[in-house]
């Protein structure tokens, strides 16, 4: 593409901003359009996998996450109702000489801040709040969005980033709401001087039982400690920063040992998550516009790869926009080089949900599995995906 473009993109979450920095760095005008009132993101903690910092370097952007993100050194998992301990995976040197990058965590916050910093420091990335999208349509090759409380902006390609939710993709593919998985996490976090120090440990740790599961590890460098309590459940509410119910809570862990009862007893408040996902679809690109993130292919979080997969998605829009002469042929290459990828994660993302919260013989052979001998016997069936992509050489002619 060698023609200066206007790219309205919906949703100014991590997908959204990551795309708009991109595309503005390659001379593009990026409009950014954002529901909220203003651009932010939840408190709690996320995963980075080493191919997320693969992304990371691409975009330049490592030194500006180093300085927030934490590097744990051991992934483990534990019986919730023995404490025995089923895997522990080192990562720190062990997960840079294995895939070439490190396995960290982060605060979401931070990692949404570090993005916006970059946009902000571009003159072609207009960043718009209180921004919501309700409709769009294309016309010969202009496409142009109707704002909910009324106004309109006009491109030459739209981007649905605009997540699990999306309203671009109720157009472009229209299969209703997600799959609601049945599965609540209730999430919080603590202060370092609110967990009890031999509580406190410099690892992401998976305390996994029967339909139930905690996860712990600190954040911003050991500042914070967050919580993630996942269980069975049928309750459903759309929406991502709703109240949870502590009874519910407590009565799903009253079997847990001591250590993971002595956490959950520090919390007052949680904030609480209805998991979905959908099924993986193609046809995510129609002309001038295409989804990214969770607005394509919304995955359950047991591999801890949605923010990654919508990192690596727009490396690879830009790549596609970069190689092509038409922003409909760029959209379906950019399709068609991440759909795959994408539906692996989203289908093996709720397969280790039923691992971690197997019983029986399903959880006998899960242990067996993960003790088989390597010390990475748990996560090497994810080289495929730790390993990464290389944005640059996938349209090499
Ligand atoms: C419990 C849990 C734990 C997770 N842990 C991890 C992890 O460890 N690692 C990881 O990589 N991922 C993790 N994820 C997944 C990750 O949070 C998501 O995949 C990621 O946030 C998707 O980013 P996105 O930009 O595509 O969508 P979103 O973050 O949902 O952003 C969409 C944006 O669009 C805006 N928007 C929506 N509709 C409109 C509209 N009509 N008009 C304008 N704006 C609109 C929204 O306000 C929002 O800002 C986890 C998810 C959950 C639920």
């Amino acid at each position: 593409m060698n023609r200066e473009l206007q790219i309205l993109i919906a949703g100014g979450g991590i997908g959204g901003l990551a795309a708009a920095l991109v595309l503005a760095r390659d001379a593009h005008r990026v409009t950014v359009l954002e529901q909220a009132e203003s651009f932010g993101e939840i408190g709690a903690g996320i995963q980075l996998g080493p191919n997320i910092f693969r992304m990371f370097d691409y975009l330049g952007l490592t030194s500006a996450i180093d300085r927030v993100a934490s590097y744990p050194t051991h992934l483990g998992m534990r019986d919730v109702r023995t404490g025995a301990q089923v895997v522990r995976v080192p990562l720190a040197d062990a997960a840079k000489a294995a895939y070439g990058y490190p396995y960290g965590v982060i605060y979401r916050a931070d990692l949404h801040e570090v993005l916006l910093n970059a946009c902000r420091a571009l003159g072609n990335i207009e960043l718009l709040t209180s921004a919501r999208i309700e409709s769009f349509s294309q016309l010969a090759d202009r496409v142009k969005v109707s704002l909910t409380e009324g106004g309109e902006h006009e491109g030459d390609a739209l981007i649905g980033a605009d997540g699990m939710w999306s309203r671009i993709r109720e157009t472009i593919i229209g299969d209703g709401k997600p799959r609601v998985s049945g599965h609540i996490a209730y999430r919080a976090v603590l202060k370092r001087d609110e967990v009890p120090s031999h509580l406190w440990r410099n690892e992401v740790e998976l305390w996994g039982g029967e339909k139930t599961h905690l996860v712990t590890y600190p954040l911003r460098r050991g500042e914070l400690y967050n919580l993630v309590a996942v269980f069975h459940s049928d309750k459903y509410e759309e929406g991502w920063n709703t109240f949870g119910d502590i009874d519910e809570l407590k009565a799903r862990f009253t079997d847990a040992v001591s250590p993971v009862q002595e956490l959950l007893q520090k919390i007052n408040v949680w904030k609480m998550w209805v998991l979905c996902d959908r099924e993986p679809v193609k046809g995510w690109s129609k002309g001038q516009v295409t989804l990214l993130g969770d607005a394509a292919h919304p995955m359950l979080q047991y591999l801890a790869q949605g923010a990654g997969q919508a990192i690596e998605d727009a490396c690879v829009l830009r790549e596609a926009l970069r190689a092509n002469d038409s922003i409909a042929d760029a959209f379906k290459a950019y399709e068609k080089a991440r759909y795959l990828r994408t539906a692996r994660v989203q289908l093996t993302a709720r397969f280790y949900g039923d691992i971690y919260h197997a019983s029986g013989v399903t959880r006998e052979l899960r242990n067996h599995l993960f003790q088989s001998g390597k010390e990475s016997a748990g996560f090497a069936g994810l080289k495929w995906m730790y390993d990464g992509i290389d944005p640059a050489a996938m349209f090499a002619q």
